[in-house]
C-alpha cells in the first residue's frame, strides 16, 4: 500500500474516532439534559394538578384535561394520581387503570419524599404533598416526553448526517494533504533514480535547507560524496596495484628475453636466475602486502581475538629483524614500561600487531644510514604508546600527510626499495583497533612514528 493511502486512512480513522466520541458525548449529554428537564416539569405538573384536585374536589376532570392540553404544549397530558395514607386513589385526573403504579413505588416515595423513575415510554415522578389540614398525600405523575424525544431524534439525525459528511471531507482532505506533503519525497525519489554509479558527483536539491527532507538530502549528498571518494580510491588502488605488479613482471620478462637471445655460460644463467629470484621475492612481498591490506578492510570482529603483549611482540620483532638483516639494529627502551602488564596488553590479533610494528621498525632501519630503529614503550591509564624513531632521511613536510595513502612514496625515498603499502596497512590496522598513528619528521634529521592503542 502506498504511504499516501496509508497516511490518508490513518488520518481519517483518527478523525472519525474523535468525531464519533464527540458526537456520542453530545448525544448522551442532550439525552440526560432532556430527562432532567422533563422530570422537573413533571414534578411541577404533579404538584399543580394535585393542588387543584385536592383544593377544588369539585373541579371537572375533563376541564383539567382540556387545560392540560392547551396550556402546556411541551408536556403531553400528564396523568396525575393522588393517594391517601392507605394507598387508595383519593384524586385523579385520568382513570387510575391507565396509570402505572405499585404499592412498592408508593412506599418508596413516602420513604424518600421524591422519586424519579421510568416505565415503558413514560417518565414517572412521585412526590409528597401536604394539604391545609396537614394530611399527607403521595402524588404520582407520569407522561411521555414526546416533544423532547422528537428533539433528541432530530439531534441524532443531524449528528449522523454531519458525521458522515465530516468523514467524507476528512478522507478527501487526507488524500490531498498526504499527497502534497509527500510530493517532495517523490521528487527526491525521481532525482535519486537518475543517479548512477558513474554519475556520483550529481547532487540532490536540498530545498530550503531547513526541514527534515533537506537534512535527508544533505545526508544523502554526503553519502554520495563518500561513495564517490571510495570509488575513486578503489580505482586508483587497482591501477596502482596493477602498476606495482606489472613492473617486476615486465622486468622478469625482459631478463628472460635477454638471457634467451644467445647461448650463455652456466655462470651467466646462474646470475639471471638469482635476479629472477629477487624479482620473484619482491612480487611475493607485494602480493602479501596487498592481501594484508584487503584483509585489514574486513570485519572488525576478525581483528579482536586475543590478548596480545606489545612488549613481547617488540622483543620478537627485534630478534627476527636482527637475525634476517644483520645490518639492522633495533634498540628497545623498556625504561618507561608500566608494572601492570595489562597496560601493555591490547585485545587484537597477534599477526596484525606484528605487521604494524614490523613495518615501522623495518622502515626506520631501511631509511636511515645507520640502519637503526629506537623503540620506546609507554602507557597511561587508557592507552599503550609505542614510538619508533630513526635518524634517517626524514619525510618532506608537504608529503607527511600522504605517507599513509596506499602506494605513496616520498620523492626522497625513490632510491630505496619499497612499494608504498606498508604504512597504509599500519594505518588501517591501528584505526580498526580504535587507536591512532601519527608521525613527526624532519628531512635529513629523522622521523618518529607514534602508535597509540587502547589497552585492556
Ligand atoms: P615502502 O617503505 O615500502 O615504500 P611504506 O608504506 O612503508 O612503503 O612507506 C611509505 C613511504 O613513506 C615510503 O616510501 C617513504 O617515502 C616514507 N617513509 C616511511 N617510513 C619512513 C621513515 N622511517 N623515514 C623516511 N621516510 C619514510
Amino acid at each position: 500500500m502506498q504511504i499516501r493511502t496509508k497516511i490518508a486512512i490513518q488520518f481519517t480513522l483518527i478523525v472519525a474516532l474523535i468525531l464519533a466520541l464527540f458526537s456520542i458525548a453530545i448525544y448522551l449529554l442532550s439525552a440526560n439534559y432532556r430527562q432532567k428537564e422533563f422530570y422537573n416539569s413533571l414534578r411541577d405538573r404533579a404538584l399543580t394538578t394535585a393542588r387543584l384536585l385536592i383544593k377544588e374536589p369539585q373541579i371537572d376532570r375533563q376541564l383539567l384535561k382540556v387545560i392540560d392540553r392547551n396550556t402546556l404544549t411541551t408536556l403531553y397530558p400528564a396523568q396525575v394520581l393522588v393517594f391517601n395514607d392507605s394507598n387508595q386513589v383519593a384524586y385523579y385526573n385520568y382513570e387510575a387503570d391507565t396509570v402505572y403504579y405499585s404499592p412498592e413505588l408508593l412506599n418508596r416515595i413516602r420513604e424518600n419524599r421524591y422519586v424519579e423513575t421510568a416505565f415503558s415510554d413514560k417518565e414517572v415522578v412521585g412526590t409528597m404533598y401536604q394539604d391545609t389540614l396537614s394530611q399527607n398525600f403521595v402524588v404520582l405523575a407520569q407522561a411521555e416526553d414526546v416533544y423532547g424525544k422528537q428533539k433528541l431524534e432530530n439531534i441524532k439525525d443531524t449528528m449522523i448526517v454531519g458525521y458522515l459528511g465530516a468523514v467524507l471531507l476528512t478522507i478527501l482532505s487526507g488524500f490531498f494533504f498526504a499527497g502534497s506533503s509527500l510530493k517532495p519525497i517523490s521528487e527526491i525519489n525521481e532525482e535519486i533514480s537518475r543517479i548512477t554509479a558513474s554519475d556520483l558527483r550529481r547532487k540532490l536539491d536540498t530545498g530550503n535547507n531547513k526541514d527534515e527532507l533537506a537534512t535527508l538530502a544533505v545526508n544523502f549528498n554526503k553519502m554520495l560524496s563518500r561513495l564517490d571518494q571510495s570509488f575513486e580510491l578503489q580505482k586508483s588502488f587497482v591501477s596502482n596495484a596493477s602498476h606495482e605488479l606489472r613492473t617486476p613482471l615486465a622486468a622478469v620478462k625482459s631478463e628472460i628475453q635477454v638471457a634467451l637471445q644467445k647461448e650463455r655460460t652456466p655462470e651467466e644463467y646462474k646470475n639471471v636466475l638469482k635476479s629472477l629470484l629477487s624479482d620473484n621475492q619482491r612480487l611475493i612481498q607485494l602480493t602479501n602486502g596487498l592481501l594484508q591490506l584487503a584483509k585489514s578492510e574486513n570485519n572488525k570482529e576478525d581483528v579482536l581475538t586475543e590478548n596480545v603483549r606489545i612488549d613481547e611482540i617488540l622483543f620478537k620483532i627485534q630478534e627476527d629483524t636482527m637475525h634476517s638483516q644483520p645490518k639492522f639494529q633495533v634498540n628497545i627502551d623498556y625504561e618507561d614500561i608500566p608494572e601492570d602488564i595489562n597496560w601493555v596488553t591490547v585485545f587484537a590479533k597477534q599477526t596484525l600487531i606484528q605487521t604494524v610494528f614490523g613495518n615501522l621498525i623495518d622502515n626506520a632501519c631501511k631509511y636511515s644510514d645507520n640502519h637503526r630503529a629506537d623503540v620506546r614503550i609507554k602507557a597511561n591509564k587508557d592507552n599503550c604508546i609505542v614510538s619508533v624513531s630513526d635518524t634517517g632521511i626524514g619525510i618532506p613536510h608537504d608529503e607527511i600527510e600522504n605517507v599513509f595513502q596506499p602506494f605513496y612514496r616520498t620523492k626522497n625515498a625513490t632510491q630505496y626499495k619499497g612499494s608504498g603499502i606498508g604504512l597504509s596497512i599500519c594505518h588501517r590496522i591501528v584505526k580498526m583497533l580504535d587507536g591512532k598513528i601519527s608521525v613527526k619528521s624532519e628531512v635529513g634529521k629523522g622521523s618518529m612514528f607514534i602508535v597509540v592503542l587502547p589497552h585492556v
